[in-house]
């Protein structure tokens, strides 16, 4: 079976999941969507409304600010995959608890397993910690790039939190410009990592954790300014 197969073989799969109470008040499973062999993907929390009642991510009002960060970064979203930790909405937004995610875990390891992305880029605390470790701190570690396996993790914040506090939205930009550069210098295709992370590393960039997250060169908050138009 190719992996494009066994991906629609998983969201079969997911489509009849009911391993967590989350599947009890969902309307469509959201399992994810984009090129299937992307070398970069997007993680975030949750399904929200709108992605419950269209089955697609990140398509709401958060949605539609990633779609205007990664149009700025010249990155197009059909290039990447964007997904969720938990592929069904929790009532009222809530945050996933940790069984839930637990319970989604098989299904988003396989399909990080199958894309094989070179990149994730984490999308706020809970996806952060989910991957990373429950020691991520999303306002100290955002931006800095972590190797592991293979596969590079940059956490950031979520659309939803630029929404709620436009001051996110330069350190979100910043981050968005070093993930550009990073997936624009990635090395020829050949190389497939393993997934999912087993152990923490070093981060990429040679920051310590307690290092201050930095980024952005002389001109890009005026690049922010200019060219991520975020209400
Ligand atoms: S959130 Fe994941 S584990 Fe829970 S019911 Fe939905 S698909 Fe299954």
């Amino acid at each position: 079976m190719s992996g494009e197969s066994e991906l629609a073989a998983l969201r079969q799969q997911a489509e009849a999941c009911r391993a967590c109470p989350l599947s009890r008040g969902r309307h469509r499973v959201v399992f994810g969507e984009g090129d299937p062999h992307a070398r970069l993907a997007f993680v975030g929390e949750a399904p929200g409304e709108q992605e419950d009642m269209q089955g697609r991510p990140f398509v709401g009002a958060a949605g539609q600010l990633l779609d205007r960060i990664l149009a700025a970064a010249g990155i197009a979203r059909s290039e990447v995959y964007i997904t969720n930790t938990v592929m069904c909405r929790p009532p009222g937004n809530r945050v996933p608890t940790e069984e839930e995610r637990a319970a989604c875990r098989p299904f988003f390891d396989a399909k990080m397993r199958l894309i094989a992305p070179r990149i994730v880029v984490l999308l706020g605390a809970t996806a952060a910690q989910s991957v990373l470790g429950p020691g991520v701190r999303i306002t100290r570690d955002r931006g800095r790039p972590v190797e592991r396996q293979g596969v590079t993790y940059v956490p950031t914040f979520h659309p939803a939190a630029l929404l709620r506090d436009p001051s996110k939205k330069r350190p979100v930009w910043e981050d968005i410009q070093r993930v550009r550069d990073l997936y624009r210098s990635l090395p020829p295709e050949g190389h497939v990592p393993e997934h999912p992370p087993a152990t923490p590393s070093a981060s990429t960039d040679g920051r310590t954790p307690a290092e201050p997250a930095g980024g952005g060169r002389p001109g890009e908050a005026a690049a922010l300014q200019l060219r991520l138009p975020v209400p």
